[in-house]
């Protein structure tokens, strides 16, 4: 991809508006990139146009610092929600890239962090591949020219197969987990591993690195940066945000159905969409809150765990309300919803599907014993 007639990413406003205008785009490719169920060149090609690639480089490099500068928090949030409504694969991508930059770009030294810019400038995505495959865990053996070999495969890598550079992670000799920035492109693609209902779009399939060259320039970081608090838990945010974006398409074309078909006057109808608004009114509410309390400073390790807590609360509340947007706007609509004419449906399975994240269990256990640990009554810890 190139980005010789990108624009200059330019004010957080202006990103988003190039965002809004290209909504028409979007919306049509995030139904043909379904259908297809191959990475979504054509969609992500129209985002490294509009300047959302490099938003996420600092200031001198041309960017706006997405996703570690704490002033655009806001403005990326607002990329993700308008992104997960239009096309929830490309956001899915999107807030990898931004989850592997910010990473890279703060562990990276000053060498990496040029290459890492480069990388990106030229219009480079980049992912996060850290899930385990069934077969054990990605190790990272040393040779004996001074670099380095990877042994192992990885489950659900998005942008597998398309992406030349993603963050992986795999454990050293000392049994510490690493951040490793290696050219992917001879990794080994599973493409039949996404049989999944929804998220085709996202490309995300097993990987076998097995044989993988990595240089000791490629390895970010010394311990294990990758689980470091808040950063780690506190990123959730923004999948959430993307989430949300797809449950508030869902209410909108809810809606509008309801206005076609004549079917705004039924109390049962009008009962059911103000519930789902209201649901989605509390996954605003709580993905804000997560938002600014994952990226503001952190002076104490109380701190850190109150937010990580306080995250986890996030991502358990907003599960639900959008398994009840989805299941309310399902009922508003009947069997059409269900159709596969209906713009409905891929929405429904899109979300249903990028609603399985790690551990929902962990996640709660971990609010459990947030408030366990609390030897104050709840009324004076709330938030
Ligand atoms: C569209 C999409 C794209 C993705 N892209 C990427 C990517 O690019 N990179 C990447 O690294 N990952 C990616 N993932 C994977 C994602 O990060 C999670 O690993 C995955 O979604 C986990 O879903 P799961 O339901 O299998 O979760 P699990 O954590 O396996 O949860 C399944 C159930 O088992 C429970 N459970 C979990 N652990 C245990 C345990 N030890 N004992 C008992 N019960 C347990 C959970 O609470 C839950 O009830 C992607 C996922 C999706 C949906």
């Amino acid at each position: 991809m190139n980005a010789r007639h990108s624009p200059e990413v330019g004010l957080p406003a202006l990103l988003l508006q190039r965002l809004r205008s290209a909504s028409a785009d979007l919306r049509v490719l995030a139904a043909i990139d379904d259908q297809e169920g191959v990475f979504p060149n054509e969609a992500m090609a129209l985002l490294t146009d509009m300047g959302l690639g490099r938003s996420v480089l600092p200031r001198e490099h041309g960017g706006l610092g997405l996703g570690w500068e704490r002033n655009v928090t806001g403005t990326l949030m607002d990329a993700l929600r308008l992104l997960g409504a239009l096309h929830l694969a490309a956001a899915r991508l999107f807030e990898g890239h931004v989850n592997a930059f910010q990473l890279l770009w703060r562990h990276g030294d000053a060498r990496q962090q040029q290459t890492l810019c480069r990388y990106v400038k030229e219009g480079g995505w980049l992912g996060v591949w850290n899930a385990p495959h069934a077969s054990g865990p990605c190790k990272l053996i040393a040779d004996a020219s001074g670099s380095y070999r990877l042994l192992g495969r990885k489950s659900y890598a998005s942008g597998a197969g398309s992406m030349t550079r993603a963050l992986v992670t795999a454990f050293d000799d000392t049994g510490t987990l690493r951040m490793l920035w290696p050219d992917t492109s001879a990794a080994v693609v599973a493409w039949d591993s996404w049989p999944a209902e929804g998220m085709r779009a996202s490309a995300t399939y097993g990987v076998d690195f097995t044989g993988l060259r990595v240089m000791p320039e490629e390895i970010f970081g010394r311990d294990d940066v990758y689980h470091r608090e808040p950063a780690f838990s506190g990123g959730a945010w923004r999948f959430l945000a993307a989430q949300l974006g797809a449950g508030e398409a869902l209410f909108d074309l809810t809606r509008e159905d309801l206005r076609h078909t004549g079917r705004t006057g039924d109390p049962h109808q009008r009962s059911r969409l103000a519930r789902a608004g209201i649901a989605l009114c509390t996954a605003v509410a709580w993905i804000e809150s997560a938002a600014w309390r994952a990226e503001s400073v952190h002076h104490s390790q109380a701190a850190i765990e109150a937010t990580v807590a306080h995250v986890a609360m996030a991502r358990a509340c907003v599960d639900a309300s959008l398994q009840e947007v989805m299941q309310l706007c399902q009922r508003c609509v009947g069997l059409r919803s269900q159709l596969r004419d209906h713009p409905m449906e891929r929405v429904l399975r899109d979300l249903r599907t990028y609603l399985h994240q790690p551990g929902p269990d962990a996640v709660l256990d971990r609010v459990a014993q947030a408030w366990l640990d609390e030897p104050f009554p709840i009324r004076d810890t709330l938030l």
